[in-house]
């Protein structure tokens, strides 16, 4: 499974960096961008909460 982010509904809130550093980074335009890694499971948890906190819905882990 993987973290994706649609930038074209992302407004660059921040949350998900926040909550999932590992899968979830700021971009050069402000857009959040997801890891091209496979999600561990480690991390697992917080990239869920990130996908169901995103005030958009912008982030889709699958
Ligand atoms: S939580 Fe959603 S709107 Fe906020 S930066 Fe991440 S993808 Fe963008």
């Amino acid at each position: 499974m993987k973290g994706y982010v649609d930038k074209d509904i992302c407004i660059g809130c921040g949350i998900c960096p926040d909550i999932c550093p590992e899968i979830f980074n700021m971009d050069d335009d402000g857009k959040a961008i997801g890891s091209k890694e496979e999600i561990s499971e480690e991390v697992m948890d917080n990239a869920l909460d990130a996908e169901s906190q995103c005030p958009v819905d912008a982030i889709e882990v699958k």
